[in-house]
């Protein structure tokens, strides 16, 4: 595993991470979930991502029981929760500074830690005052809850408006954002974000590089396997990529997967791995964080670390060529 800094702090986190998004409490059963953080540790991923709405806190409780279980150094492992969507009241989603400072302790409690090492802000909440939100962050931090704070799917607009309230209230500014980043979404992060990295050096820890699965070349087929994520019937976002497969679009989708499965294979690499190791070859990007459903995903995903290395410019511009979406720059 190699280690990159999260943007321009001092915190070092593995280029591959783990996440916790319908896996962990959902698809894997909580008691199941040691195994996945065994392998992951065995093989150097010392960052693992979670979130207060991730199956109503059960990603947070597994991760929780694994940390305690598996008796590992607080100092040897890098934890990101996020804070938004906690409940149905009406105080518990959003970023009011009630619901940042009630939320996190719940999270913290299922974690069992004393802090986390990155507190996210799930998304923007426009119906908060930016100054409330950058303050209740600070508060965490300043109170020991969080180590830093970052963002995740703000627009650049909504990072800049951050960094100004904590400029001119003397309060801590957000470090990285969790945008989505894949072969099929790349224009936040290679377009939009641009001024960030020069102006704070905003660093990213990016989310669904195999974009729930599509990606790995496992629906070249069209079918579903009763095994994978796209076949939960109960969550509305898998149940719109199943639909999607078929349509003109999902068709036109699966066709570049198999254009690049092609680039693969003169690696001698998956699929997966060659996703993975596209989202690598973005220095801008810290982690990428990957999800699995099964232990032999995790290590087989972890070897985009050396596939990452091999890509030539040449087959960058293959990969830019079959999806055809490379943003001006
Ligand atoms: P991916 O796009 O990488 O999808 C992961 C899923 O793909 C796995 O659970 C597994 O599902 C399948 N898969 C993984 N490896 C392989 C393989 N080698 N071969 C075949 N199938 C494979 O990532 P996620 O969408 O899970 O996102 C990663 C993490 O990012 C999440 O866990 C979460 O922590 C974070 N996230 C953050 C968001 C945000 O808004 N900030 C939003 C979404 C995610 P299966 O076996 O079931 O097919």
């Amino acid at each position: 595993m190699k280690y990159r800094f999260l943007g321009r702090t001092g915190l070092r986190v593995s280029e591959i991470s783990l996440g916790s998004w319908i896996t962990f409490g959902g698809q894997v059963k909580k008691e199941d979930s040691l195994a996945f953080f065994r392998e992951a540790w065995s093989h150097g991923i010392n960052f693992f991502d979670s979130a207060e709405g991730y199956l109503e806190g059960k990603g947070e409780e597994s991760l929780g029981v694994a940390f305690k279980e598996l008796g590992w150094e607080r100092s040897d492992f890098v934890v990101v929760t996020k804070i938004y969507w906690g409940g149905e009241g009406p105080n518990d989603i959003g970023l009011s500074r009630k619901h940042i400072l009630e939320g996190t302790a719940k999270s913290l409690k299922r974690l069992q830690l004393d802090y986390v090492d990155v507190i996210m802000a799930h998304r923007c909440d426009p119906a908060t005052p930016m100054e409330e939100t950058v303050r209740a962050f600070t508060h965490l931090i300043n109170s020991g809850k969080a180590l830093y704070w970052g963002t995740s799917e703000w627009s650049a607009q909504e990072i800049e408006s951050a960094h100004n309230a904590a400029k001119t209230f003397g309060l801590i500014a957000p470090i990285c954002d969790q945008p989505q980043y894949n072969m099929f979404t790349r224009d936040r992060v290679e377009q939009e974000y641009l001024p960030l990295y020069e102006s704070y050096g905003y660093g990213l820890t990016v989310w669904s590089p195999l974009a729930s699965g599509i990606l790995s070349g496992k629906y070249n087929d069209f079918k579903v396997p009763e095994d994978s994520r796209l076949a939960i019937k109960e969550d509305r976002f898998m149940v719109a990529f199943k639909e999607k497969l078929s349509t003109p679009e999902g068709r036109a989708q699966i066709e570049k997967v198999k254009r690049a499965g092609e680039i693969a294979k003169t690696l001698g690499c998956t699929m997966s791995q060659l996703a993975i190791a596209w989202c690598l070859k973005n220095k801008r990007v810290s982690s990428v964080i990957t999800g699995a459903s099964k232990t032999s995903q995790i290590a087989e995903n972890v070897k985009a670390v050396q596939v990452s290395d091999k890509i030539t410019e040449d087959q960058l511009k293959q990969i830019d060529e079959v999806m055809g979406n490379k943003p001006p720059g």
